[in-house]
């Protein structure tokens, strides 16, 4: 089979209700997005199974749920006010406007992130590059900051001006003395959060991938500023296979190496703590399913990073449109901390037990990840046609999947057999998110739950009337065995904490 493009999963989105165009019946609003009765399913166990794993079972990680519109100051601290921007290029005839990034490095493959306004107008004209929809030149080119404006209060000429946050990590910043205090946190910590965010893309495009209202899960998390240099955890992720794309391979026209961390530790490929934090970041998408083969970490260019930043690597998903950025991890020293230190007047170093001195703590990376671009990631590597079913079988990891259960009675016209069916579902849906369905053969509503995603299918038949058994289906295998309703609860619990092999959870039918 072809590979699947961003548009074919968009179209399958839309078909099976996980993903809708915003507002369609006025002609779709772009960059926006709606999330179906299955997207939002998803979705939810996406942000629930990172938080259970990056806060909840860790001791030194807390999180915080800070709010969208905050004082504008922070986005002067931030640097955001004066350079979240981009640089537009805009057509004087057809008035298209394009993020000049991206399309040079469409047009030219080089990557001139973070190259100033004149490198670029003196890179279009060189090139010759010309609207791509009209061909006429393009005008001077043009920085254009992404945040999203709004007023604050019942007057709008007088009322200050507001943002929508461009990202949610600046509250670990601002929050930071009250948070670090009330959780008692000690060095080496981290402060999570998850949310909305919201930027005004130039060019919004493929699909969920680069949109104008996302989410994001972050982590800011901090070091002393004496110890950036070890690790504690790294013997705990020593043994992951990573693939490497250093700065130097890019430079060099290499291919990226796959490689142990001890051995990229040993060759001073990368740094400690960078290497724990990429590798936790990988194996939390390859425990729930992920394809090992389609992740690459690549170091950031020196000129494509950011003035702050000391050292980025970004997590790559190989996407059918390239190797795109999934999640960035920046090593953000004190930047912020001591920026938010000079606009607020306040101080917010800690007390340093050991030196008996104050610290100002430095975050030694920052995991930012986007839960739109984690989704198409777990929906592409859950893809596959089934050629024998003739449908679409969407693997999910049984934690992620919308639906774990799907009750259908084997027939509809026979009483008894729908009651017991609905005995299961009532038994059921308190624990797990259960789908009924009597529509259909019993064979169309199997594919219906394959291609939505539905980890187990539970049957009741006329052998249940006689003694309370049911049939067990896997989405997966289409395996079945047989299982007596009341041990259900707790098999399927097992199943979908992988505690249980599914062959050994009942008796196979044959
Ligand atoms: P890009 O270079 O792709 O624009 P970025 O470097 O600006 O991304 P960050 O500021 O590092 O992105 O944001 C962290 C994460 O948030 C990204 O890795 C991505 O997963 C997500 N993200 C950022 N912008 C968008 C967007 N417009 N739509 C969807 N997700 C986004």
């Amino acid at each position: 089979m072809t590979k699947l493009t961003i548009e074919d999963m968009a179209i399958f989105c839309k078909k099976k209700g996980f993903v809708y165009p915003n507002s369609e019946i006025y002609g779709g609003f772009s960059g926006f997005w709606d999330y179906g009765h299955l997207g939002v399913e998803l979705k939810n166990n996406i942000k629930n199974e990172w938080w259970k794993y990056h806060v909840q079972s860790r001791e030194d990680i807390v999180g915080i749920d800070g709010s969208i519109i905050t004082h504008p100051k922070v986005w002067e601290a931030s640097g955001h006010v004066e350079s979240f921007q981009d640089i537009m290029l805009a057509c004087p005839k057809c008035k298209e406007k394009i993020r000049a990034d991206h399309f040079i490095q469409e047009k030219l493959q080089v990557n001139v992130e973070g190259h100033k306004a004149e490198e670029i107008n003196s890179i279009i004209k060189k090139n010759k590059l010309k609207c791509p929809k009209c061909s006429s030149d393009f005008e001077d080119t043009q920085q254009f900051n992404l945040m999203f404006k709004t007023n604050v209060g019942p007057k709008e000429d007088k009322s200050p001006i507001a943002y929508l946050r461009p990202e949610t990590a600046q509250l670990m910043f601002a929050d930071f003395k009250l948070v670090v205090d009330n959780a008692r946190l000690k060095l080496p910590f981290g402060i999570a959060q998850a949310g909305r965010a919201f930027r005004n893309e130039i060019s919004p495009r493929d699909f969920l991938f680069r949109s104008r209202e996302f989410e994001q899960m972050e982590i800011e998390y901090f070091a002393h500023p004496e110890q950036t240099n070890k690790c504690p955890f790294i013997n705990e992720i020593i043994d992951t296979e990573l693939n490497f794309y250093s700065a130097e391979m890019q430079q060099k026209n290499k291919k990226p190496v796959k490689m142990e961390v001890k051995d990229a530790l040993n060759q001073r490929l990368i740094s400690e703590w960078h290497a724990y934090w990429l590798s936790t970041e990988q194996n939390w998408f390859t425990n729930l399913g992920a394809k090992a083969e389609n992740f690459r970490v690549r170091q950031h260019l020196r000129e494509e990073k950011s003035h702050y930043a000391l050292d980025t690597w970004d997590l790559e998903y190989n996407f059918p449109f390239g190797w795109k950025e999934l999640q960035g991890i920046a090593n953000r020293t004190d930047f912020d901390l001591k920026q938010h230190m000079k606009f607020s007047g306040k101080d917010l170093s800690i007390f340093d037990e050991e030196t008996k001195k104050k610290i100002v703590p430095h975050v030694i990376a920052e995991p930012s990840l986007g839960v739109d671009r984690s989704f198409l990631v777990f929906m592409f590597d859950a893809y596959e046609y089934d050629k024998k079913r003739e449908n679409v079988v969407l693997k999910l990891h049984p934690k992620l999947a919308p639906v774990k259960v799907g009750v259908f009675p084997l027939v509809s016209n026979k009483l008894e057999i729908v009651k017991k069916a609905r005995e299961v579902y009532d038994l059921l849906k308190n624990e797990f998110n259960c789908r009924y369905d009597c529509s259909g053969s019993i064979g169309r509503r199997y594919a219906r739950a394959d291609e939505e995603g539905t980890f187990l299918g539970c049957t009741t038949d006329f052998d249940t009337l006689k003694d309370e058994s049911v049939t067990l289906r896997h989405r997966d295998t289409t395996e079945q065995i047989r299982i007596k309703i009341d041990e259900l609860k707790e098999t399927i619990r097992k199943l979908i904490n992988n505690e249980l092999k599914f062959e050994e959870a009942g008796k196979l039918v044959k």
